[in-house]
């Protein structure tokens, strides 16, 4: 069982496009089953009703044709129920409906099961028999369990498949691709694909002139890959026995195989750049393969990707391909890491799309720094024929339009327009204060990682920096950086803010965030070793961070040092103790220093129920609320699958963050929030009526909060605080809150704040 499921799966995920994907599915079950039909209908959201896609039983006539309502017939009577359906004779339903098309009177035994992905239901899987008898548990328990886990590769072909269509232009409609929000904003621009080295799978298609270098490369490639494994195996041959030996001369083989480069040469001379022909050539032999019923030969599959892939490596460390980027470039990945980010210079970038990750991922986090409209969790896509496609990226919603048509064009111009108008109204605020209505003043301050945010962070009229996150500058580089690199990045920020006030987190590394040169591999990297663990462990880092901080602070003094990921008083202790080394070493070599205020970052549980002795050993307390909430609410802040559980407003989260402040406030602390809650205009309210002391936010989002405090009252604030308190589920929070803005007139901050 588990291996007929497994096969099935596999080959639905190498299918090329949805209907042969539905077709080997049909196939496979009614082979399998022994039944006399097996039919998918699948859910067409523009036409909101079932269609009848494929099937191995009905008349072919009929896929394609059937098209039943949201509740019609048995199979919307399964939609409905979202549960399975099994009757023993199928006519005599009374919600039994009879399409001549089918030769479906024939059938009798009917088991029907809805397809669901995250709850969303997407088709209905039936299988039928001729005699009226009922299916067995068994046979229910195999549907079922094949259903669910066909509905993620369904979902995957069928995105796949509106992508092809809208770029084959088959489709008249202008599709919107759903993902998740991750900065705010829209943006029309150009597709720049980018990808993970070493993946061929994620390689896009490129078109090329120079076919002949195309050529010439692969064939280089293919040489040094096989004179690699040739000289491999001379150096194995004393220890590996001759069959594995063997192994070497079939991949040198394989590698160099007259199809394999043909294939490939025939791809670039139809203008495609060699990784992508060999991309689409490793595919199309390995499919072969793997539709094998043999399972040594369907093994070979593997062998072959595996050639591709080493080919690939051999490919890309031969080239110094430097992309060039379009006017209005969106970066389109899988991830896209913060080096490649910042490869792009900042005012060609006019988007990101992740099909990973989700808002409050690092990349988005930078995005909105940035204040560059950015999508995420878009879904597993193949990124291979995107490259240099038009496309709308709409921040608010979470969506994307490739290939917009004009009339959908032109109104995201209009809003792009209106975004910039409401912006530019914000702006009059900028040398106001953050004061409510009633006279409680805030500080808002702004999040910083890389050199390209200051002038962004300068402009927004913040009074300090409330994040600096130092890991950033980290990941764009090769090695660590040393002291006097460290010292000059952190002293231009605390000069160009100078006299106000920033702090500067130490090194945070672990979860989601990789150096790229200090790899660990971890089965639970964000419960694992991570921010002030990682440092503590590594005393010649973290020295080399404290003594560089600690010399840019000289002379200015508006240094305040934050500790990352705290989860014991004695890691406080750990870090003050370094610090302290580290200041009278650079006194006894006669350098210029001044000791930073020390702050603590509550963002785990642990840290929670900690308060009152972190509040005690530090001068001023951090709420990371992204962390927190991750690890409060048990949700993973990157991934897609969870992400509409993720949630700043859960009444946990916010009942932990009224008691970290009043705690704090008793031991005459100030708190601050740094993560993106704090950007958040429907949180602002609740933050306002908790008192908290600081906020720090994207240079962006430091405007629409602003004038979120100038519009309440702080005594009204509380009370709206209070009613919050008073509701079991976030459900009821976030309308209450909306509404609250609605009535001071702020409804359109809540599209422009929504991420
Ligand atoms: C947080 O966790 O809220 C935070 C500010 O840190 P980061 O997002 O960098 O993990
Ligand atoms: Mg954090």
């Amino acid at each position: 069982m588990l291996t007929i499921l497994q096969r099935i799966v596999r080959e639905v995920n190498s299918a090329t496009n949805l209907d042969e994907a539905l077709g080997i599915i049909v196939r496979r079950i009614k082979e399998f089953m022994s039944v006399d039909v097996c039919s998918v209908y699948l859910i067409d959201k523009q036409r909101n009703d079932y269609a009848l896609l494929a099937s191995d039983g009905l008349d072919s006539n009929a896929i394609g044709n059937v098209r039943l309502g949201r509740n019609e017939g048995l199979v919307g009577l399964v939609g409905e129920r979202q549960e399975p359906l099994i009757l023993k004779d199928a006519p005599a339903h009374p919600r039994y409906r009879y399409f001549p098309i089918t030769g479906e009177e024939q059938f009798r035994a009917f088991l029907g099961v809805p397809i669901i992905h995250y709850r969303e239901v997407m088709g209905v899987l039936v299988i039928q028999r001729k005699e009226a008898s009922e299916f067995k548990e068994d046979e229910v328990a195999l549907i079922v369990t094949i259903a669910a886990q066909l509905a993620g590769a369904i979902n995957h072909a069928t995105l796949d498949g509106s992508i092809a269509a809208i770029l084959s232009r088959d489709s008249p409609e202008c599709h919107f691709v759903k993902g998740l929000p991750g900065a705010s904003g829209v943006a029309v621009g150009t597709i720049a694909v980018v990808f993970p080295p070493a993946r061929l799978e994620a390689v896009p298609d490129r078109k090329v002139t120079d076919i002949e270098a195309e050529e010439r490369a692969l064939k280089t490639a293919v040489a040094r890959l096989q004179e690699d494994l040739r000289s491999g195996s001379l150096r194995m041959a004393s220890v590996l026995p001759a069959e594995e030996q063997a192994l070497f001369d079939a991949f040198v083989m394989l590698s160099g195989s007259d199809t394999l480069v043909a294939d490939t040469v025939r791809r670039i001379r139809e203008g495609n750049w060699a990784p992508a022909a060999l991309r689409d050539t490793i595919a199309e032999h390995a499919k072969v393969f793997d539709n094998m019923e043999d399972a040594y030969l369907r093994a070979r599959a593997n062998d072959l990707r595996d050639i591709g892939t080493q080919i690939l490596i051999r490919l890309q460390s031969g080239s110094n391909i430097k992309l060039e980027y379009p006017e209005r470039a969106v970066l389109f990945g899988e991830y896209v890491s913060v080096a490649q980010l910042s490869e792009v210079p900042v005012e060609r970038l006019a988007g990101i799309v992740c099909t990973a990750g989700s808002s409050l991922s690092h990349t988005a986090i930078l995005a909105r720094a940035l204040g560059i409209p950015t999508v995420m969790g878009l879904g597993d896509i193949s990124l291979a024929r995107l490259e240099g496609r038009e496309i709308i990226v709409d921040g608010y919603q979470g969506q994307i339009c490739i290939q917009p048509s004009a009339a959908v064009r032109s109104e995201y111009l209009r809003l792009a327009q209106e975004e910039q108008e409401l912006f530019s109204g914000l702006q009059g605020l900028r040398d106001l204060p953050a004061e409510s209505m009633d006279g409680t003043r805030l500080g808002l301050h702004v999040n910083v990682g890389l050199p390209t945010d200051m002038p962004a962070a300068l402009e927004s009229g913040a009074e300090g920096v409330g994040l600096y996150r130092t890991e950033f500058a980290f990941m764009i580089r090769n090695t660590f950086p040393g002291e006097q690199e460290q010292y000059s990045l952190y002293r231009r920020v605390l000069m160009v803010f100078s006299p106000k006030p920033v702090s500067i987190r130490v090194l945070d590394i672990g979860g989601d965030k990789v150096l790229p040169y200090f790899h660990t591999t971890e089965e639970n990297p964000a419960l694992g070793w991570r921010g002030i663990r990682v440092i503590l462990d590594h005393p010649e880092i973290f020295l080399t961070q404290l003594r560089a901080l600690l010399r840019a602070n000289a002379g200015l003094n508006n240094l305040k040092v934050l500790l990352p990921m705290v989860t014991r008083v004695s890691e406080v202790e750990d870090a003050m103790d370094l610090l302290e080394r580290a200041y009278n070493e650079l006194l006894q070599e006669g350098h210029a220093c001044a000791k930073p205020r020390i702050g603590v970052m509550i963002e785990t549980p642990a840290a929670v129920y900690q308060i009152d002795a972190l509040a005690r050993h530090s001068e001023f307390i951090s709420l990371g609320t992204n962390d927190l909430t991750q690890h409060l609410l048990v949700v993973d802040r990157n991934n897609p699958q969870v992400a509409n559980i993720y949630d700043h407003l859960h009444p946990a989260v916010i009942r932990v963050i009224r008691d970290v402040i009043e705690t704090t406030h008793k031991w005459g602390k100030p708190v601050s929030v740094c993560g993106e809650m704090a950007g958040d205009p429907a949180a602002a309210i609740l933050l306002l009526g908790m008192g908290v002391d600081h906020r720090s936010m994207a240079a962006s989002d430091l405007p629409r909060i602003k004038q979120v405090i100038r519009s309440f009252n702080k005594t009204d604030a509380t009370h709206i605080l209070n009613q919050v308190l008073q509701l079991d589920d976030a459900r009821d929070i976030h309308p209450l809150l909306t509404d609250a803005l609605d009535r001071a007139g702020l409804g359109g901050l809540i599209r422009a704040g929504k991420y």
